[in-house]
């Protein structure tokens, strides 16, 4: 496995056959090992970026105390037969400074994770369309888990013509429902223990196919401040009458912010 950090670098280190990228902020779990597994199963050729995208976080987010275990990561890459490990610097990736232009996610990156975080979504398709162009794969795998991402990401190759396949993964959880997640990490045991009710609310929206049924959930945990709950179709247009859904959730469990989503099938 080899590891770069400039453009350079990046440019003469050609892959062969076709090539699968993964992108990940670092702090590895078992979550972007799972990505890694379908990229190494489906490529013939894996790269993964490591970047903590300073674009994406707000001013008063968590930015500088972002968890960064580059060796531990280094490692989990090295274990999943990652090819190529590309992990700028903030010079690297924006040597002007922050960038003028951005992508704009349109009416979808102002609802939900974009409501409670101004400019998230620009900061996020702008490093994905970066890193996309930097590293040229031919599929590029990222998780369900951050569904709304996913779903802008999806948008944003359809919208750019990028040729790429953007292929999802679902959400690896914890065995008692904890979506894993790096930000985990924050959490003090009786949080970890709250913030159940995040996926607990899921499965009793999707049971019920109403959000009423995971509302009275968050209400038995008050010590966890609901961001949002809400039922949504795919695509996350106005939920449907029948037929596949989305459940997705948002809250703060001490000063730690989590979000969760889950498929519903509604009768
Ligand atoms: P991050 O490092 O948090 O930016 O995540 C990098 C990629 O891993 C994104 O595509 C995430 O959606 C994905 N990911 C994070 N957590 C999980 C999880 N629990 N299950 C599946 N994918 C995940």
């Amino acid at each position: 496995m080899r590891v770069v950090s400039d453009r350079a670098d990046l440019r003469s280190a050609s892959l062969p056959g076709d090539v699968a990228v993964v992108m990940t902020m670092g702090a590895l779990h078992e979550g972007h090992a799972a990505l890694l597994r379908r990229a190494r199963a489906e490529a013939k050729s894996v790269l993964m970026t490591l970047f903590v995208n300073p674009l994406q976080f707000g001013p008063n987010e968590d930015f500088d105390r972002y968890p960064r275990t580059m060796e531990a990561d280094l490692e989990l890459a090295r274990a999943e037969g990652v090819d190529l490990v590309f992990a700028p610097t903030r010079e690297v990736m924006y040597p002007q400074g922050e960038p003028s232009v951005r992508v704009e996610p349109g009416p979808l990156g102002a609802v939900l994770e974009g409501a409670s975080r101004p400019g998230f979504f620009h900061g996020v398709l702008t490093v994905v369309n970066k890193l996309l162009q930097l590293t040229r794969p031919d599929y590029a795998y990222f998780g369900e888990k951050d569904y709304q991402q996913l779903t802008l990401i999806r948008a944003m190759v359809r919208d750019f013509d990028l040729p790429i396949d953007v292929r999802g993964v679902p959400t690896v959880r914890e065995a008692d429902g904890l979506a894993l997640s790096s930000r985990n990490r924050y959490l003090s045991p009786p949080e970890r223990q709250s913030a159940l009710v995040l996926s607990r609310a899921l499965r009793a929206t999707a049971a019920t196919g109403s959000i009423e049924a995971g509302l009275a959930e968050f209400a038995a945990v008050p010590e966890v401040k609901l961001d949002y709950l809400v039922l949504t179709d795919p695509m996350l247009g106005p939920a449907p009458d029948h037929g596949p859904a989305r459940a997705l959730t948002a809250a703060r469990v001490g000063s730690t912010r989590l979000i969760d989503n889950v498929g519903v099938e509604l009768p």
